[in-house]
């Protein structure tokens, strides 16, 4: 029932062993409401700990999907802006920020992203999920406040593409994510490989 509130274990909760919400980030995708357009676990933990939240620090999310990114990065103890064009998108973004518990934490903006980014209130880190065209990138080094932490994911060879540009203009890492899960080939099982993922991590 994805309507459940999920059990999340504050320090000390009296909880069963192995109930509540693990502590580590990258939960697993059926923890959250979503259309199939998530950052799925094993790359989300990789995206946070790039990230790196502190208490109280500040997200910008954007192209914020589902808002599982957000959601895990107020787990942590920060407070997330989530900028997101699809209406569908944003009210899963409300439904995950309420199952979770983080709804006073997320400040949810339905709409195109770049017009937005003149009237946030400065961020710690910028995740870019979607929408990273070269425009919006502009927009970025224009309004962030040098040593703002930037992580972007992208998984088409246009993203990619970008993503190598600010590589070699701003430095920092670009990681390739190439997981495979076993499945099974009728009697047999095979590695069944995901669509790699271009991550870039920066500092503004
Ligand atoms: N990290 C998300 C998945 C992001 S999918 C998660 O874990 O759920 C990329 C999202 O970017 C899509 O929902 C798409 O609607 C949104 N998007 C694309 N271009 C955008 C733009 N210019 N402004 C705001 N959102 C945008």
């Amino acid at each position: 029932d994805i309507a459940a509130p999920v059990a999340v274990a504050i320090d000390g909760a009296d909880l069963p062993p192995g109930a509540g919400l693990p502590r580590a980030s990258g939960l697993p995708d059926d923890l959250f409401q979503h259309d199939g357009q998530i950052t799925k676990a094993p790359v989300r933990a990789i995206t946070l700990s790039a990230l790196g939240p502190r208490p109280a620090e500040l997200l910008w999310d954007i192209g914020a999907g589902s808002g599982s990114v957000s959601v895990e990065w107020c787990l942590a103890g920060g407070r997330a802006v989530c900028l997101e064009a699809r209406a569908d998108r944003a009210a899963t973004i409300t439904a995950n920020a309420d199952r979770f518990g983080v709804a006073h934490r997320m400040d949810l903006r339905h709409g195109a992203a770049l017009p937005m980014l003149g009237g946030l209130p400065p961020p710690d880190a910028v995740f870019v999920g979607g929408g990273g065209d070269a425009a919006l990138y502009d927009a970025l080094w224009a309004v962030l406040p040098p040593g703002t932490r930037i992580v972007a994911n992208g998984v088409t060879l246009e993203a990619e593409a970008r993503l190598a540009d600010l590589h070699a203009r701003h430095g920092g890492t670009l990681l390739r994510i190439d997981l495979a899960e076993a499945g099974t080939l009728g009697r047999f099982r095979d590695w069944q490989a995901a669509r790699p993922v271009v991550q870039w991590r920066g500092i503004r």
